[in-house]
């Protein structure tokens, strides 16, 4: 597979984290408890890193909040858990970060949003004090620019020089220009003030997909600051899985992007942690990293009219899901193992013979019988009422052979 040329970022450390330039790209997530509640944040940051968060954000928006973070990081790493906690500031932060020396310390990060620091203001003092603050303790900041709250200054100065023009430009475009330059001067300025430039990583999300990619490929070509990606409010279940992979796919493959975030609705009483998998799952399907054994299985027509192939492919995803924890420790390498789960055999045992493991069920008048391949041979056949059982033998057979191995010798 030919490999990504990724864009050559300046690196950013933010904890024990490195991010851009070679480092790997970064999975992010933030999240949704009231910070000012120290236990369910804790609870939720610790799901989000066993999920795999290798960073997580969470709001600093008010003094019981600001108060609460340096007993949160305490209760992460009582947890055993190093993930950087980075802290999201808005409207206050000027005020929160110097009324709460032990909170600027705890963070491992703090993201400023340009747009509403100084609202009502005519300078940035306090975008300034932010990021005074973040050079009095050596702490990395995002300049995130969000379109649903940009610099309204900045945007009416635009689009006042743009409608001066003999040839303006769209409105669209311009609201794009406002985000790159908003960016890259707040970027400039916090330099001023004292950061380095390997303290700097920057971000402009927008909610539409062909925006993101035009305003994140502007960005890119006019600035070698680290990249935070994601398509802001991206919206609820398939929607919202579908519009970030489409967004972040095209950036990804063009090496645009140091660290993502997919910025998932959560479904009433679903799984924060939804959005970390859906970020791994973008970078794994680009081949960019692998976190999970991958199975591909066909979608099923009418050649097989049982759900039984479904069944299985679920429970053999299922049973990864529950294996990886103990396997990533045990198996070094095995998040790169794929799988086939198929049924029927047109296309059965091909897929079979491209996996490291695949099974073909019998389809709608085939024999009742399932060849399983490994390593792209025939291995076996099997019959009978515990295909699924039997399955699973082969595969912990295959995972303990195949990547036990490398303890061995390491
Ligand atoms: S492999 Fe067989 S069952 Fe699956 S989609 Fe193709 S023809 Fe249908």
């Amino acid at each position: 597979m030919p490999a990504i040329h990724r864009r050559n970022s300046i690196p950013v450390t933010i904890g024990n984290i490195r991010v851009g330039c070679d480092a790997p790209v970064v999975v992010q997530s933030m999240t949704n408890t009231d910070t000012a509640d120290v236990e369910s944040t804790v609870q939720q940051i610790a799901a989000l890193a066993r999920a795999g968060s290798e960073m997580v954000r969470i709001t600093v928006n008010n003094d019981d909040a600001a108060k609460a973070v340096p007993y949160i990081v305490e209760g992460i790493r009582a947890k055993g858990w190093n993930t950087p906690i980075i802290g999201d500031f808005h409207y206050n932060g000027h005020l929160l970060l110097s009324k709460y020396p032990a909170t600027a310390e705890a963070l491992a990060k703090y993201r400023i949003n340009p747009g509403n620091c100084s609202i009502g203001r005519k300078d940035d003092d306090n975008f300034r004090t932010m990021v005074e603050v973040a050079v009095k303790h050596q702490k990395p900041v995002r300049i995130g620019v969000n379109w649903g709250s940009l610099d309204q200054a900045l945007l009416t100065r635009m689009m006042d020089d743009n409608s001066r023009r003999p040839d303006p430009l769209d409105a669209r475009d311009v609201m794009m220009e406002a985000m790159v330059v908003s960016a890259i001067d707040n970027a400039a300025a916090a330099e001023r003030y004292g950061l380095r430039r390997d303290q700097i990583i920057l971000s402009a999300k927008v909610s539409g997909v062909r925006d993101l990619v035009d305003v994140y490929t502007e960005l890119a070509s006019r600035c070698d600051y680290a990249l935070h990606l994601g398509l802001t409010e991206a919206g609820m279940g398939m929607k919202g899985i579908v519009a970030s992979t489409a967004g972040l796919a095209p950036l990804l493959l063009a090496g645009i992007g140091d660290t993502i975030r997919v910025s998932l609705t959560p479904m009433p009483g679903g799984d924060r942690s939804d959005e970390v998998r859906c970020a791994q799952q973008i970078l794994q399907s680009l081949s960019i990293r692998s976190f999970m054994p991958q199975v591909s299985s066909c979608p099923g027509c009418g050649r097989t009219t049982s759900t039984y192939f479904q069944e299985l492919a679920e429970r053999i995803q299922l049973y990864l899901v529950e294996s990886m924890p103990e396997w990533k420790k045990i198996y070094p390498g095995v998040e790169e193992l794929k799988l086939a789960v198929m049924g029927c055999i047109v296309n059965g045992p091909g897929e079979s013979k491209h996996a490291n493991i695949g099974i073909s069920l019998p389809g709608t008048f085939e024999d009742p019988k399932a060849p399983v391949y490994v390593d792209g041979h025939l291995f076996t056949t099997l019959k009978g009422d515990h295909i699924v059982e039997e399955f699973q033998v082969i595969l912990n057979d295959y995972v303990q052979r195949r990547y036990g191995k490398q303890l061995v010798g390491a």
